[in-house]
């Protein structure tokens, strides 16, 4: 059976990860984050004292990390050799070792292969920066999500607030800004649009008009909410 595959790319910070979980939990699908992927590869390698300019090292590393996904109560959650580190991910650490180690191809392999696996068994709403141009080119629905820098660097700012953490604007636009440029400069699978993608810009949204605004392209594509 032909399972139906929606496809979301977009910078840091743009929303992806909650508008797409929304739209998920609309349609009845599953939503795969393929950010927390390169995440948990990002934890082993910081915990092996592996340099993120060491590619050799980080290659060989590749052979010894299962990353594994599983589902409960409809959350995913990430496995690391069969620990569950769904909640030792969000770091900021963690986050630039993974943007910083994501540009090598033995660690885009390992991970891509997962998720063309989980899209094949499954109605998927997966985000990332390369799904729809290079992990699933054949998706019926993509979408380009994105967010001006100051807004993006404004809602990780009341984020990290909001927890209680220490923030500094300036800083988090600086670090989103690196992010940003390592993602759609590098040599493989670099963020770009897909030309296929629909461009959805939610400077100005807030989470439920985005999520609206992704069901809609996506009945556009014949994906309709169940009844
Ligand atoms: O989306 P998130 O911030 O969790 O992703 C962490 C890093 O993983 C990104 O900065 C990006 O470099 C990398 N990534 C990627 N390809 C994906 C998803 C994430 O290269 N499909």
């Amino acid at each position: 059976m032909q399972h139906f595959n929606i496809a979301i790319d977009g910078p840091a910070g743009a929303g992806k990860s909650t508008i797409a979980k929304m739209a998920a939990e609309r349609l009845g699908f599953i939503y795969v984050d393929t950010g927390a992927m390169y995440r948990g590869m990002a934890l082993y390698f910081l915990r092996q004292g592996i340099s993120p300019s060491d590619e050799e090292a980080i290659k060989q590393a590749c052979s010894q990390v299962e990353i594994t996904i599983r589902y409960e109560n409809g959350v995913q959650q990430i496995y690391l050799n069969g620990e569950n580190v769904s909640s030792l991910i969000r770091r900021e650490e963690v986050g630039n070792m993974a943007s910083a180690t994501s540009v090598y191809p033995a660690v885009r392999e390992k991970l891509v292969e997962l998720q063309r696996q989980l899209a094949a068994q499954a109605n998927v709403i997966m985000d990332g920066r390369d799904i729809g141009t290079c992990v699933l080119p054949h998706a019926q629905v993509k979408i380009f999500l994105t967010a001006s820098v100051q807004e993006r660097a404004k809602r990780r700012y009341l984020e990290l607030k909001a927890k209680g953490e220490k923030a500094d604007l300036q800083e988090i636009r600086r670090q989103i800004e690196e992010r940003d440029d390592r993602d759609t400069h590098r040599e493989n699978s670099p963020l770009v649009q897909a030309e296929d993608a629909v461009y959805l810009d939610t400077s100005s949204l807030d989470i439920q008009q985005a999520a609206g605004r992704v069901l809609a392209i996506a009945a556009e594509k014949g994906i309709e909410l169940p009844s």
